[in-house]
């Protein structure tokens, strides 16, 4: 048993947390700690209008307290967008689990974090994200139920998001080209790992012409000899003469240093939080005529794989629900089109509508 340390010096002197809360309207928020096991974790619940919070645990090396608050919080955020704008009944939630995923991991801390999970009472959903396995998961549902992605559940997620990126990047064509057809078109695939691989698949399919670039050189050796890409150089990545750029490694790839080289007509990939300044660049993208798939719609093929097992559907289901991006990733953009808004702003006002419809519903 360790025992609890009372300290009655203890002050905020700044970034009040419920100000921080209350400023990107979140519910809740669940401060983890447990000093046998060594968890420090964090769960937000931002919004659950729509239905239970989903969104999965990510371990990170965190600088700071702080940074990991901001984390969860966005990105918890944004799991709400993603949720409602694919018409999930779900909420958005996220958990960070503040520590090195090499070295701090054990079957203690992940169920005491999952005794936490369960004292949500199922306002929130895990599932695995950054620095987490499907083994970690396995622990965490020995404490809860609140948990998916679980071997021999639904699987991996990341062929269901590839699909929904490659049909909202056909979307895309259709405003941007006049038709949907990839054939020929130059598409660059940046990051080559469990999403990109099975998009260049796609697109290959369907003789796309495609370049890729990964860290890793076996990887892009692998996906060049398998289905016949062309690699390219990590530094030439943004200079690559291209109609279509679809990042699918890091975030923060559209900045200005980038936006001073692209010359691609349309931005579509799978990569999370691809803004690095989000009003500033969805602006830019605009004024400079380059069509952006939102990353939070265009991406959500791997929500929609987690929802299909918190209700028991088929990968049928999930499979065609990721055909709809399509329909999502063409309104959001023809409507950016007509409007002259970010297409980010206006994927962002769609789900916010959807909300507070769900909201005056259950009034
Ligand atoms: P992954 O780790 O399997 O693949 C990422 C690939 O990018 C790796 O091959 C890595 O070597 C490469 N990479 C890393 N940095 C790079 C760089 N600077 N330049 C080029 N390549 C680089 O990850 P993933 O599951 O394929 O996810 C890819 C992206 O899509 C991530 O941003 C993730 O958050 C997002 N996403 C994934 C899913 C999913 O279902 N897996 C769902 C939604 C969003």
């Amino acid at each position: 048993m360790s025992t609890k340390i009372m300290n009655s010096d203890f002050e905020i002197t700044q970034n009040p947390v419920i100000s921080q809360m209350s400023s990107m309207d979140h519910d809740q928020i669940l401060f983890c700690s447990d000093n046998v096991t060594g968890l420090k974790a964090i769960i937000a619940i931002h919004d659950t209008t729509l239905g239970p919070a989903l969104g999965g645990t990510r371990m990170w090396s965190y600088n700071n307290e702080l940074d990991a608050l901001n984390d969860v919080l966005r990105l918890s955020r944004g799991m709400t967008y993603k949720n409602a704008i694919s018409n999930l009944a779900l909420g958005g939630g996220k958990a960070v689990i503040i520590g090195d995923s090499k070295t701090m991991k054990s079957e203690a801390l992940f169920r005491r974090f999952g005794r936490f999970v369960n004292s949500l009472a199922g306002n929130y959903i895990t599932a695995e994200d950054v620095g987490i396995s499907p083994s970690d998961m396995v622990w965490v549902s020995k404490e809860t139920n609140h948990v998916v992605g679980l071997p021999g559940k639904s699987g991996d997620p990341s062929p269901v998001t590839a699909f929904g990126t490659y049909m909202g990047m056909k979307a895309c064509a259709k405003i941007r080209f006049g038709t949907d057809a990839l054939e020929g078109r130059k598409i660059l695939v940046q990051g080559v790992g469990h999403v990109g691989e099975y998009l260049v698949e796609y697109l290959r399919k369907e003789r796309a012409e495609v370049f890729i670039a990964d860290i890793s050189d076996d990887t892009v050796r692998k996906v060049v000899q398998k289905y016949g890409a062309k690699g390219i150089e990590l530094n030439k990545v943004y200079q690559q003469d291209m109609d279509i750029y679809a990042p699918c490694a890091l975030g923060g790839t559209i900045n200005d240093d980038t936006l001073a080289k692209l010359k691609c007509g349309i931005i579509a990939g799978a990569a999370n939080n691809q803004l690095s300044i989000e009003n500033a660049h969805g602006q830019a993208l605009l004024d400079k005529g380059i069509l952006y798939a939102p990353d939070f719609a265009i991406n959500a093929g791997g929500v929609i794989n987690c929802f299909s097992e918190v209700k028991d559907l088929s990968s049928e289901w999930a499979m065609g629900k990721a055909e709809d991006i399509y329909h999502t990733i063409h309104d959001i953009v023809a409507r950016s089109e007509r409007e002259r808004i970010p297409s980010h702003v206006i994927a962002m006002r769609m789900a916010e509508e959807k909300i507070n419809n769900g909201r005056s519903n259950t009034k």
